[in-house]
């Protein structure tokens, strides 16, 4: 069982924290993605789970085997952890052919000529590059490229494959393509994988289980569906996908609902994951796919405002509109652009999700 479990992992950087004391656990075939904005020390993880850079404290192993453990002062050296590493920069050789590329770690690895030629041939079928074999890399495309290093990492079947922005240098494209076929792939082979990404679309896309870092701790760590349906701070909820923030100050709770005043008598029923008492000062976070547009006939119900439209943006599959109501500006997202710039919107009941204002600075 190749499961990984990092705990209690620390690595400075002079006075900076890089990584300030994570733990995490990626099970046995799992795809966990380190989620975070540049600089909040997925790169610094990855490294150390490589064995590229020593950390100051913590531990980790896959499978059951200790690649570092601060305590007892375990360190692997990277050679000796048969990890696959993928980085965005594809550092192909480039005067050895895709095959000779593949051959070269299992020749490293003293393994015969006749288990070598079966294994480039299953490791170029998995990434649908057995017609380019004896190609050059400068006679590839860049995704070509980058599968072509992918199956250089899995054809000596490493029991963790660790990938760092893989699909940052392909174009928007290729990039979503790629994105499928990576997944895929991964499935396929089953190996645990932990893949890093600042792109919060990708990692939905993606991943089994995705750990979201800021300022070197995991603040959130649980499947795409419920890192984008239920963030644990304002910070996940604006950093994955997309949100409105709506201040405004707590005028009642009742279940597990709270009635927010808006400001210029505009006032919203929002769920709030705790009680909090009148007075509190609130944002709460709102999906622009949440808000609906309604017909003048429905515009007296509860969470409806008369809005006016400030910008309309185009965007192929759907329209997005910038808003205002009173002091409030969201965003919303419709098929169909109303006609005139005065509408009304609704936000259902059960959208959005209310942050006391403290907690999130
Ligand atoms: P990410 O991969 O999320 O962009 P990194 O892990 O690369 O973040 O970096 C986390 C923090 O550690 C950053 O503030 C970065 O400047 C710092 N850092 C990373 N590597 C080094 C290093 N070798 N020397 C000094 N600071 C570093």
């Amino acid at each position: 069982m190749a499961e990984l479990v990092v705990s209690g992992l620390v690595r400075a950087f002079d006075d900076v924290r890089a990584v300030d004391g994570i733990d995490f656990t990626v099970r046995d075939g799992e795809f966990l993605t380190l989620l975070g904005p540049s600089g909040c020390g997925k790169s610094t993880t990855l490294a150390a789970v490589a064995g590229l850079d020593r950390p100051d404290e913590g531990r980790i192993s896959l499978g059951g085997t200790v690649f570092f453990d601060a305590a007892s002062g375990v360190f692997v050296p990277p050679e000796r952890r048969e990890i696959g590493l993928v980085f965005q920069s594809y550092a192909l050789w480039p005067h050895l052919t895709v095959r000779q590329n593949l051959e070269f770690p299992l020749k490293l690895r003293r393994i015969g000529r006749a288990e070598r030629a079966r294994r480039i041939e299953d490791a170029l079928g998995l990434v649908e590059m057995t017609r380019y074999a004896d190609r050059y890399p400068h006679a590839l495309s860049g995704g070509q490229q980058q599968r072509v290093a992918l199956a250089r990492t899995l054809v000596y079947r490493p029991g963790l494959l660790l990938l760092d922005e893989p699909l940052s240098n392909l174009d928007a494209k290729l990039r979503e393509r790629a994105r499928t076929w990576l997944r895929h792939l991964q499935s396929q082979v089953g190996v645990t994988t932990v893949y890093v990404t600042h792109d919060q679309a990708e990692a939905l896309a993606l991943s089994d289980r995705i750990a979201v870092m800021n300022g070197g701790k995991i603040v959130q760590l649980a499947d795409p569906r419920t890192i984008y349906d239920h963030p644990s701070d304002a910070f996940i909820a604006d950093f994955i996908g997309s949100s409105n923030f709506l201040c405004g100050t707590v005028l009642g709770s009742d279940g597990g609902t709270v009635r927010v005043d808006l400001g210029e008598r505009l006032e919203l029923n929002a769920p709030s994951p705790r009680p909090l008492t009148p007075g509190t000062r609130v944002r709460v976070s709102v999906r622009p796919e949440q808000i609906g547009l309604v017909t003048p006939s429905d515009a007296n119900g509860a969470n409806v405002f008369a809005v006016e439209i400030l910008e309309r943006t185009f965007l192929g599959a759907h329209n997005t509109l910038e808003v205002q109501a009173g002091e409030s500006r969201f965003r919303v997202e419709c098929r169909a652009v109303p006609e005139g710039n005065h509408i009304h919107v609704h936000i259902p009941e059960n959208a959005g999700i209310v942050f006391p204002q403290a907690a999130d600075n």
